[in-house]
């Protein structure tokens, strides 16, 4: 394990808080010791309050933050003295006590704190740090997890045996630091949970944390654990889109509502899903509790989300009369996805979701392998991690039920994504919370957003092959795809038919009509298996309904595609996926037109480029973001029961009224 502190970097942080930030940084930086939000630090500092008397504060991680990007507004303010009296209570509800903690900041606009504060403010250490390292999941969940560690660490950590996270883990840390710990103790080690180091200064607390897990995995390697066995797997190369998006539409199904799903057929992933021994390693439980939000307590095996269901309702069923409090019970999907033939398929609410599930079983299966080869993996009792899903603090955010974005867990593709309407329709669809797979044949699509629900592919709609290819990436990033917006086209310069040449006709036919058929007819039975039903929308034209002298092959085109989208209208009601088209016109703020032609279009009319811009009925100026809004809209629930219309969007246009 790498110690990452470095002293140029370090003087940049000056004081107790910014070293704080400094370090919480280097521990987010190494995902074999926290991922995605786990893991949290403190530091204890004495402020002047407004009344001018000293404070003792716990700056404690606040809720939402992660520790890679932590910033100093992350942390939480927090009374030290009410927590240390908190902490000497017989009993508080978890509840409760996040309450006290929220009542008992000193910055009304700071996060949530971590709902291990408690147990920071009683460890006697200015500085305390805390991780959910691989290495030491790894030893805590094998037959004898105990004696090992005892072997390994002496009397230099304190042991606390497994309790779940909340007020009782915080009293019974404290209760086992007081009968354990001397002046020599570096940390503690929460068995099936993770470790805690702690000292004087950021520098001290965080090299100690790198000593600790670092001679846990020497001990693995003495133990020939710590190296992973090579992998060859590799996935069939036939395409699997159709495969993907039934599995995303029965956990969809099971969801009660859309999920992303995403593949890793990665050689590692792969080879697990076809361990001879998967189910019975795979079917124990999680690394730590603190996965089973993400992943559920097991993986499905397999694709049949009828019978991981049953057996859900029924885990749920045998362990819920034993938990303290009446439970609701969570969906019956599955999270996390072991198939032969696909590898590690992870599903979430949105893809941020999907991809820390697939980050999280990436490391389980380590953690599994390693364990297994020191001597058998052995994961905590199903009632543990039961009563960790169920938690009462879990169960109440349920019950806030904050309505997400209009397309949360929806996937959709647009064509033509790096410019003008279609980068516009991008950005309207990822608003209301799709996922999106962006097309164009120009390679700023690749680079044209860097986060999780986008997907830039380059891609010339004019090939097949590029097509099917870029449909297959989308749907391993995505799951399938629910909305389609067919909006890549060209307008040729003008050119009246005793001049058109074969060619430049072919050329306009191929883009904006025969790409269009090709993915149609590839996309129909991914929007088939939409949870919600597929919805396609076309980018069309004022041109169908009222052609221009010069347009000849535009104009047919647009017209063309009018007339297939409405056929296609017809064929595919019954699959419940609905089509309808968008006709813009003159829409400037876009890579159609330049400064020179607008220009040069006003002045052949005699008119300012401003009145040409408004030269419609209504007087307005119609921007890509009217149209790709618009767009969007048609694949909502406004148009649920409206298909093969075709809607202008062009200020109204006298030739067409
Ligand atoms: P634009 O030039 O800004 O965007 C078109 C995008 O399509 C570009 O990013 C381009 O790289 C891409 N593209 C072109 N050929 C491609 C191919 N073979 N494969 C993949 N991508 C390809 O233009 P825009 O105005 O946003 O046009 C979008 C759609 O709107 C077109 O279908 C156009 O006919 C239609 N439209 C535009 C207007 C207007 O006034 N701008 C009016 C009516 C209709």
């Amino acid at each position: 394990m790498k110690n990452l502190w470095n002293n140029d970097e370090a003087q940049h942080y000056s004081g107790d808080l910014a070293l704080r930030v400094y370090t919480s940084r280097l521990l987010g930086r190494d995902t074999t010791l926290v991922l995605h939000g786990g893991g949290n630090t403190s530091v204890k500092i004495t402020e002047k309050n407004i009344l001018g008397e000293n404070e003792e504060l716990l700056y404690v991680k606040g809720s939402g933050w992660d520790l890679e990007t932590i910033e100093a507004g992350g942390f939480s303010p927090v009374r030290l003295q009410h927590m240390l009296a908190l902490a000497r209570l017989d009993n508080l509800s978890d509840p409760q006590m996040v309450n006290e903690m929220v009542t008992h900041m000193t910055r009304a606009s700071a996060p949530t704190p971590s709902v291990e504060t408690i147990l920071h403010a009683t460890l006697p250490y200015k500085y305390v740090d805390h991780t959910h390292a691989d290495a030491i999941v790894t030893l805590t969940n094998t037959h004898a997890g105990l004696n090992r560690v005892k072997k390994i660490y002496g009397q230099a950590v304190v042991i606390v045996p497994y309790i779940m996270p909340g007020f009782d883990l915080a009293r019974l840390c404290a209760q086992e630091f007081a009968a354990q710990a001397h002046k020599d103790t570096l940390g503690m080690i929460l068995m099936n949970h993770g470790i805690f180091s702690f000292g004087k200064t950021a520098q001290e607390s965080y090299e100690r944390m790198i000593n600790l897990v670092t001679r846990a995995e020497l001990y693995l390697a003495r133990k020939n654990a710590w190296s992973l066995p090579t992998v060859t797997a590799t996935a069939p190369d036939t395409p699997q889109r159709q495969n993907i998006a039934q599995l995303r539409r029965d956990i969809s199904n099971a969801a009660g509502t859309p999920m992303i799903l995403c593949i890793d057929a990665d050689p590692r992933s792969l080879d697990f899903a076809r361990h001879p021994d998967v189910a019975t390693l795979s079917q124990q439980g999680p690394a730590t509790p603190d996965h089973v939000i993400r992943t559920k307590r097991l993986p499905m095996l397999g694709r049949d989300v009828a019978a991981y269901t049953a057996a859900y309702k029924n885990y749920f069923d045998t362990h819920a009369p034993a938990a303290k409090e009446p439970k609701t019970m969570l969906d019956t999907a599955p999270r996390v996805v072991l198939d032969a033939e696909l590898g590690l398929c992870t599903a979430g609410r949105t893809a941020k979701d999907a991809a820390i599930a697939k980050d999280i079983y990436q490391h389980t299966i380590e953690i599994i392998l390693r364990a297994t080869a020191l001597g058998g993996w052995q994961a905590l009792p199903a009632q543990d991690i039961f009563d960790m899903e169920y938690w009462d603090l879990e169960q109440a955010k349920l019950r806030k039920g904050n309505k997400p974005p209009l397309f949360t867990g929806e996937v959709a593709l647009v064509t033509g994504a790096a410019s003008g309407i279609g980068k516009a329709c991008v950005d309207a669809l990822l608003a209301r919370g799709a996922a999106v797979i962006g097309l164009d044949i120009n390679p700023a699509i690749t680079t044209l957003y860097q986060r999780q629900d986008f997907l830039g592919q380059v891609c010339d709609v004019t090939s097949e092959t590029q097509l099917c290819t870029a449909l297959e990436n989308g749907t391993r990033a995505f799951g399938g795809l629910d909305m389609l917006i067919l909006n890549a086209g060209i307008f040729p310069a003008s050119c009246r038919i005793e001049s058109m040449t074969s060619d430049a006709w072919r050329n306009v036919m191929n883009i904006n009509l025969d790409a269009n058929l090709a993915l149609l007819r590839e996309a129909h039975p991914l929007l088939k298996h939409a949870p919600k039903g597929g919805r396609v929308v076309i980018i069309g034209s004022k041109n169908v309904p009222a052609p221009g002298p010069g347009a000849a092959a535009y104009s047919t085109s647009k017209a063309a595609l009018n007339q297939l989208a409405r056929v296609a209208a017809l064929e595919w009601g019954k699959d419940h996926i609905r089509i309808n088209s968008l006709h813009p016109n003159a829409v400037f703020d876009t890579g159609l037109w330049s400064d020179d032609i607008l220009h040069a279009r006003a002045t052949h009319y005699g008119m300012s480029v401003d009145q040409y811009k408004r030269n419609n009925v209504l007087g307005v100026d119609v921007t890509r973001r009217d149209v790709a809004e618009l767009a969007a809209e048609m694949c909502g629930p406004l148009f649920a029961k409206t298909t093969a219309a075709q809607v202008p969007v062009d200020g109204g246009n006298e030739r067409v009224i």
